[in-house]
């Protein structure tokens, strides 16, 4: 099988955020989708390394802050390429909350969803959460950034350099060695060896 059919599949880039013990926070997610109408539900997949992943454990409520193409890289840096467990992920930038109390992005945002957990299901390196509906607003209502958008006009140009190794897709760190170990996790965005490209 060309495993490149994967690359095939469409997605958007979401803001997850979620709120515990009186914390903020928020990561990137690409797997969010409507799964049923009636009632209204969406799936997410969270990353196990986010921290969010087990706020939402805990608390059972998120938001998606749906992002415009508009977005800058630098959302997706401070949500994306930092922890919460670091950096006070909302400094700098315009939010408001839902009737959850939990966050979402103002600027730069289509529209935020509010999702209550019903169910979960254990992926190994990730959480399907399975979610009612219960809140929602369109915000610059324009045109959401897919995945490929996002590769193509957001990300940063690659910089000339002269390491060897392999540069991540999604965030550009380089891991300077031969072989790249078949299980090594991106320590800036969490993803895994095959997003990374030979240099
Ligand atoms: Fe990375």
């Amino acid at each position: 099988m060309d495993n490149k059919v994967m690359y095939q599949l469409t997605y958007g880039l979401f803001v997850l955020s979620a709120r515990d013990g009186g914390k903020d926070n928020g990561c990137i997610i690409n797997t969010a989708g409507q799964v049923t109408t009636s009632p209204n539900r969406i799936t997410i997949a969270v990353n196990k390394l986010n921290f969010t992943h087990d706020m939402i454990m805990r608390s059972g409520e998120f938001n998606l802050s749906v992002l415009d193409e508009s977005v800058p890289f630098s959302v997706f840096e401070r949500f994306g390429f930092q922890s919460g467990r670091d950096v006070d992920k909302l400094s700098g930038f315009e939010v408001e909350r839902g009737k959850n109390g939990i966050f979402y992005l103002k600027d730069y945002a289509d529209a935020f969803i509010a999702g209550k957990v019903v169910q979960t299901m254990d992926l190994g390196s990730h959480t399907l959460f399975l979610a009612d509906v219960t809140d929602g607003e369109v915000l610059l209502g324009r045109n959401p950034i897919t995945y490929s958008y996002y590769q193509k006009n957001t990300k940063p140009k690659v910089e000339k350099t002269e390491k060897k190794g392999y540069r991540c897709k999604i965030c550009g760190y380089i891991y300077e060695g031969e072989p790249l170990p078949e299980d090594f996790i991106c320590p800036i965005c969490k993803h895994g060896a095959s997003d990374f490209e030979k240099i």
